[in-house]
C-alpha cells in the first residue's frame, strides 16, 4: 500500500477549527494526514475550494498534499455540497487523470464524502474505508429537532452497508453503525481518535493567565463550535448558579462572532444575568489553545450528543479535570470520578453540584488532572496512525485475496448520477 486518497470534502484540515462546520473533523483529518505521510505513505486530501485565495495543490507535510476542488462557489460550509458531489467526482477524476495518479485505497469522512468514497470504490476498484464523524439517525435521537438533509440517513445506510471497511471511535458508536445501519460487525472498526501529548501538555497555569490577561478568579472552560447539539445554554444556567469566593469567570472559545447561535447563547446570559461572568472568544487557532486550557480551571463539555469530543482529551492532556454529559464517546475520554465527572441530566443542577465540589476543592482537582494527563497519553494520533495503517493494509488485502482489486464494477457515468 503506497498511495491513500482522503476525501474530506468539507472538512478542509486549512480551515480553522471551532467555527461554523469546521471542528473535529478537520483536526482529524490533519493530523492523521500528516501521521500516515510520516509514515510512508503518499497522502492526498481531496476538499473543496473554500476560499478563492486557496492554491489548488498545496503540501500539509513531507508525503501529503491537500487537493482544493472547485465544485460550486468557494466555501467551507457543508450547506448544499450534498448537490455539488458530482461535480466534485468529475473535478476529482480529472485532477488523477491529469496527474496519472492511481490510488491503493481510499480514506473518506463524513456520509458526503462517504459518498464520493463509493463511487471512487467503484470506478478505482480499491477498497474504501469510511468514518462517519456524526450520524443522522444517532443526532436525531439525541436531540429530537436536528435538522438535516432528508436523504441523509438512507445514503448514510448505503455508506455504512456497501464501504469496505467502516472506522469507528468507541464501542457505542460501533454499536449504532450495526444497528441502526445494519453494517456487518466484521466491517466496523474501532479506533479511538487521539491528541498530541507533546503540544497539549500541562503547562504553568500562572504564566497562561498572565498570558491571557487573567487573574486569579476560578476559570471554566467550554472550546467547541457553537450549535444547539453542544448544550451550551445548559451551561450557562448551571453558571448562574455558581459561586467562589475568589470569583468565577467562563470562557467561550469557538464559534464565528456575531452567529446566529452566539447572539441566541448571548442573549441567554444577559437573561440570567450573568453577562459579566461569560466571554465569549470566537474561535481560537487549535496551536493556541494549550494556554487556555492551562489558565482554566476546570473544562465542560455540556453536548447532547458528542461522537468523542477531542476537546475533552485536549484539556485532559493539559492535565485538567473535565465535567462533560454522559453520551457517545465522551465516557472513554472522561473517566467517571476519575479524571472528571460524566453527567446523565442534560439539565443544570447535576452540573453545579460537580463543579462546585472541583471548583472548592484543590486537592480533588489537581488529583484529577494529573490522572487525566494519564490517561490522555493513552490516546494519542501516533497510536491512531498506527492502527488506522494496519487497517487500510489489511483493506487492501482483502480486496486482493478476493480477486476484486483493480476491477472497477461500474463506469464512471452511472455512479455520478447515483450521487446526485
Ligand atoms: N477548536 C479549535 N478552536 C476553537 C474551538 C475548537 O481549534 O476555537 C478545536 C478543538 O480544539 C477540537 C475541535 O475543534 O480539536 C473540536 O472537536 P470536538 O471533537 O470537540 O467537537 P466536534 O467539532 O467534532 O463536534
Amino acid at each position: 500500500m503506497q498511495r491513500l486518497a482522503i476525501i474530506s470534502v468539507h472538512g478542509c484540515p486549512y480551515v480553522q477549527a471551532g467555527e461554523k462546520d469546521a471542528g473535529g473533523m478537520n483536526i482529524y483529518v490533519l493530523e492523521t494526514a500528516k501521521r500516515l505521510a510520516a509514515r510512508g505513505l503518499q497522502v492526498d486530501v481531496f476538499t473543496r475550494r473554500h476560499d478563492p485565495k486557496d492554491e489548488q495543490v498545496t503540501q500539509l507535510a513531507p508525503g501529503a498534499r491537500v487537493v482544493h476542488l472547485d465544485a460550486g462557489p468557494a466555501s467551507p460550509a457543508k450547506e448544499g455540497v450534498y448537490d455539488l458531489l458530482p461535480e466534485f467526482c468529475q473535478r476529482l477524476s480529472a485532477f488523477t487523470s491529469e496527474e496519472g495518479i492511481r490510488y491503493d485505497a481510499v480514506s473518506s469522512h463524513y456520509w458526503l464524502s462517504g459518498l464520493v468514497g463509493l463511487h471512487l470504490q467503484r470506478v478505482w476498484g480499491v477498497p474504501h474505508v469510511t468514518s462517519f464523524h456524526t450520524m443522522a439517525e444517532i443526532k436525531r435521537r439525541a436531540r429530537p429537532g436536528e435538522k438535516d438533509v432528508p436523504q441523509r440517513a438512507d445514503r448514510e445506510r448505503e455508506v455504512a452497508t456497501v464501504s469496505d471497511m467502516v472506522v469507528a471511535w468507541t464501542t457505542h458508536e460501533k454499536e449504532a453503525i450495526v444497528n441502526y445501519y445494519g453494517a456487518a460487525a466484521d466491517n466496523v472498526a474501532i479506533i479511538p481518535p487521539g491528541v498530541d501529548t507533546n503540544r497539549f501538555r500541562p503547562m504553568d497555569q500562572a504564566e497562561c493567565r498572565r498570558k491571557l490577561g487573567i487573574g486569579d478568579e476560578r476559570v471554566l472552560l467550554y472550546v467547541g463550535r457553537l450549535e444547539r447539539l453542544k448544550g451550551v445554554d445548559i451551561l450557562l444556567k448551571a453558571m448562574q448558579q455558581l459561586e467562589h469566593p475568589s470569583g468565577l469567570k467562563l470562557l467561550i472559545l469557538g464559534g464565528n462572532m456575531g452567529s446566529p447561535e452566539m447572539t441566541r447563547l448571548k442573549g441567554i446570559a444577559r437573561d440570567l444575568d450573568i453577562e459579566k461572568k461569560v466571554q465569549f472568544l470566537g474561535s481560537v487557532p487549535h496551536t493556541d489553545l494549550p494556554v487556555y486550557y492551562n489558565a482554566a480551571d476546570v473544562c465542560v463539555l455540556p453536548s447532547y450528543y458528542e461522537s468523542f469530543g477531542l476537546a475533552a482529551l485536549e484539556a485532559a492532556a493539559c492535565g485538567k479535570p473535565v465535567v462533560a454529559s454522559r453520551v457517545g464517546g465522551l465516557p472513554s475520554v472522561v473517566l467517571d470520578g476519575r479524571t472528571g465527572y460524566l453527567i446523565a441530566w442534560r439539565c443544570p443542577g447535576p452540573f453545579v453540584e460537580r463543579l462546585d465540589l472541583l471548583l472548592t476543592n484543590d486537592r480533588m482537582r489537581r488529583g484529577m488532572g494529573a490522572a487525566a494527563r494519564e490517561h490522555a497519553q493513552t490516546l494519542t494520533w501516533d497510536a491512531t496512525a498506527d492502527r488506522l495503517l494496519d487497517a487500510f493494509n489489511s483493506a487492501v488485502a482483502r480486496a486482493v485475496a478476493s480477486g476484486m482489486y483493480r476491477h472497477p464494477v461500474a463506469p464512471e457515468e452511472p455512479c455520478l448520477t447515483s450521487i446526485g
